[in-house]
């Protein structure tokens, strides 16, 4: 094998239907470079997004939510073959999270996916950019979406 094949991979879902996508391509390069294969789930708190506005306590559906999505994701990495000690849930910012989960499991690779934004939707932002920016180790935008040709 070659000293420049990517030995750790970690890719990101969002587990909606692209997921898919993103997994095809990141469980075809770990094959193809005999790597390790990682999954990563953000999970962004409540409070970030309704925290100063609401007095409200959100610790039980923030639960159920990361119940549900551990579940999601147990299934969507099974069907990738990746067992649970490489399947990873954390609560934060995706970008943020992605990047620590990278230098936790050493990945000299990161898998996300793109929608290939472009205008006012890319100066928006996108997971992927952001991933990009900062990132210690390479990055792979798998193009995701319905406008992929
Ligand atoms: P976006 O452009 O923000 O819709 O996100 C595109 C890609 O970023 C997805 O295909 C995933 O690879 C990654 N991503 C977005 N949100 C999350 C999340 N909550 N957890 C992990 N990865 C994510």
């Amino acid at each position: 094998m070659s000293g420049t094949a990517y030995k750790t991979l970690l890719m990101a879902v969002d587990l909606s239907d692209e997921s898919g996508d993103v997994a095809e391509r990141a469980a075809a390069l770990a094959s193809a470079n005999d790597a390790t294969l990682h999954v990563i789930h953000v999970i962004e708190p409540l409070s970030f997004a309704y925290g100063g506005d609401i007095p409200m306590d959100f610790s039980g559906i923030q639960e159920e939510i990361h119940q549900q999505a551990k579940q999601q994701l147990a299934s969507f990495a099974s069907d990738c073959g990746i067992p649970e000690e490489r399947q990873h849930i954390v609560l934060g910012r995706p970008e943020v999270e992605i990047h620590n989960m990278a230098e936790e499991v050493g990945a000299d690779l990161i898998v996300v996916g793109s929608h290939g934004r472009y205008g006012l939707a890319l100066l928006m932002g996108s997971t992927a950019n952001g991933v990009l920016h900062g990132a210690t180790c390479d990055v792979l935008a798998v193009r995701v979406g319905i406008d992929k040709s």
